[in-house]
């Protein structure tokens, strides 16, 4: 468990091939509801393979529990060597390495974090390259809901292009928490973003996670002047 109530899981595909994919993009796990009729359900890809390792099988996601969920009730019964069925990748919330942006406002809640972990290693290329800088904004209620806050901040402090701003709604972490720093910030992501001064020459932005977030955000961009072709966004709507 990464928090109370969201699994990281880890599958590999029984062919053992590679999923040919491109950090950002999520899969699609299928299933049948008691009637037997079919359903989907979308996780992004929450692995991010440095860029000179050969890729593997391997396809990890983090899952939310929502009480009552179906896929949920699908998750919480899996065991260990169980299979499902899936398919993919899907999905263009995706960096473009040919953009010409110097900074990237990369931003998500909950789950919706997972497409930046998988990113990691093609924005310190990114980093590296072009010198771009990159803010990431986590947002949760506590730092107990950080999901890979740890990994987010190592990297942080390994790139000091990359900032990693976690934004707390309730709790914020003890003073000698492994997740107090300058840069933790108490509200709401969509606050916070604010507090960056988006520049709508040189800012690129992507939103990920809870749509009413994905919302006020993207709003809040427009408003500071972004272009909507700057603001990319991924909602993590039910498909039933
Ligand atoms: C592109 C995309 C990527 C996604 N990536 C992820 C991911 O990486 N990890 C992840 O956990 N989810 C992700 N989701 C959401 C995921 O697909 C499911 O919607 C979610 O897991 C709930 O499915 P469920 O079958 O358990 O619940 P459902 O049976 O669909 O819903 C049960 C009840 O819970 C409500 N509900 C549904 N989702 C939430 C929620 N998040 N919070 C509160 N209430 C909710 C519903 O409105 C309904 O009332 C993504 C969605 C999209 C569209």
């Amino acid at each position: 468990m990464l928090a109370p109530t969201v699994a990281h899981l880890s599958f590999e595909r029984d062919d053992g091939q590679v999923l040919p994919c491109i950090p950002g993009q999520f899969i699609q796990i299928h299933f049948r509801y008691a009637d037997g009729s079919e359903a989907r359900r979308s996780y992004s890809i929450a692995l991010g393979r440095a860029l000179d390792t050969p890729p593997d099988a391997r396809v990890d996601i983090a899952v939310s529990y929502v009480s009552g969920g179906a896929a949920t009730a699908l998750f919480e019964a899996l065991e260990i060597g169980h299979r499902l069925e899936a398919s993919g990748p899907y999905g263009r919330f995706c960096l473009f390495p040919n953009d010409a942006n110097r900074r990237y406002l990369l931003v998500g809640t909950g789950t919706g974090i997972t497409p930046y972990r998988a990113m990691l290693p093609q924005l310190e290329k990114l980093m590296h390259d072009r010198s771009v800088d990159v803010v990431l904004l986590q947002g949760a209620r506590s730092p107990a809901e950080l999901l890979y806050g740890d990994e987010f901040r190592a990297f942080a402090n390994a790139h000091p292009g990359f900032r990693y701003v976690p934004c707390l709604s309730r709790e914020l972490p003890m003073e000698d928490s492994l997740h107090a720093h300058p840069d933790v910030r108490h509200g709401y992501v969509q606050n916070v973003l604010a507090e960056l001064e988006p520049d709508p020459e040189h800012d690129i932005a992507y939103l990920c996670g809870n749509p009413d977030m994905v919302d006020a955000s993207f709003e809040l961009l427009k408003e500071r002047g972004l272009a909507i072709g700057r603001i990319r966004r991924e909602k993590y709507v039910s498909n039933k």
